[in-house]
């Protein structure tokens, strides 16, 4: 007898293109989640909304990420590859969950105190109710593991105290989800070097942009502060730059070390070796996303199917949720 797959359920925001962070940091272990696991992978354009308010740009960010989800090897025959405002029962599970968590709760998450540092002219009530819009993305398939880097536990906590409120309440219908991070998740600083790699903290370093647009990114990198001169001894252990060689190009770690201590190499140079590396390796995924440009219409039908998939889940998870809240009153006693 086959065992049932485990499920898991992750998800990333349409809010600009595809970058390395969201490669190192997420999109690697999906491609390994989708051989083991019966993984639902969303792109969020409900959180989208908390910092994007232009329509247009939206549509055209969400279809792109589904070209980009496909081209970095995302398969719509091993996972499900959805968009979350597709199945509207994410937000109506988000407002039942709500009422099961504390204020404080919300208002302590990390993402919302980040983001209000960020976007300080707009902190809208979406920021402090993303939390919960998370757990419901998650409860919602009642998905058993959700991968994170060790940066998002945090939100990952929040979920499960939600799911714990819930259950207290109303009986075990949700599984507690667990988090799974794995050994090379990595989180990855932006070319400021001080922020996480992210769209809003606008430090982003594409990967399919094309290579002298990549090679400007990685060349405007911040590097050592205290190494002003190409004389001066570098630090690699503080410089992002030196951060990215050790996964792009490990076999020139001890060289890059020993020659920037002793100011034997540049950071122009030290830079455009990066860039070229980088530029090999995402090679390959902007030839086949080129490729998948030619096929009109591929982006929504792959969203059709999987919101096909993904609704069936979804409303047997909420007519079970709705019958142990009290909004089923079809068999309620008059
Ligand atoms: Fe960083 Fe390379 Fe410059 Fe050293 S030489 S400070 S590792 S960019």
């Amino acid at each position: 007898m086959t065992q049932k797959k485990k499920k898991v359920f992750s998800g990333l925001r349409p809010t600009g293109g595809m970058h390395l962070g969201n490669y190192l940091g997420a999109i690697r272990q999906f491609l390994e989640l989708q051989e083991e696991y019966d993984a639902i992978y969303g792109i969020v354009d409900y959180h989208a909304l908390t910092s994007l308010h232009n329509g247009e740009e939206l549509k055209r960010l969400t279809h792109d990420f589904v070209l980009d989800y496909l081209a970095l090897g995302l398969d719509p025959d091993k996972c499900t590859l959805i968009k979350q405002s597709d199945i509207p029962a994410h937000t109506e599970l988000a407002w039942l969950l709500s009422t099961v968590t504390p204020v404080s709760w919300a208002e302590r998450t990390p993402s919302y105190k980040e983001k209000m540092e960020l976007q300080p002219d707009d902190v809208n009530l979406g920021l402090l109710n993303y939390p919960i819009l998370m757990a419901a993305d998650i409860l919602i398939y009642k998905a058993e593991f959700v991968p994170v880097g060790k940066d998002q536990l945090a939100h990952l906590e929040l979920t499960r105290e939600i799911t714990r409120s819930f259950n207290r309440r109303y009986g075990e219908i949700f599984p507690e989800p667990q988090s799974l991070v794995m050994e090379h998740t990595a989180m990855i600083l932006g070319t400021d070097g001080q922020k996480k790699m992210s769209k809003t903290a606008g430090n982003t370093i594409e990967i399919f942009l094309e290579p002298p647009q990549l090679e400007k990114k990685v060349t405007g990198m911040v590097t050592d502060p205290q190494r002003r001169y190409r004389n001066d001894p570098g630090r690699p252990e503080v410089c992002n730059v030196f951060n990215l060689h050790k996964i792009f190009t490990p076999d020139e770690v001890p060289r890059i070390e020993k020659e920037c201590r002793a100011a034997e190499i540049g950071c122009v140079d030290c830079k455009k070796l990066l860039a070229e590396r980088i530029n090999s390796f995402a090679e390959p995924f902007r030839e086949t996303r080129k490729e998948l440009e030619q096929k009109p219409g591929i982006a929504l039908e792959v969203l059709s199917q999987g919101a096909s998939r993904a609704r069936v889940v979804a409303s047997h998870t909420m007519a079970e949720v709705r019958d142990r809240m009290g909004l089923n009153i079809a068999d309620g006693k008059r």
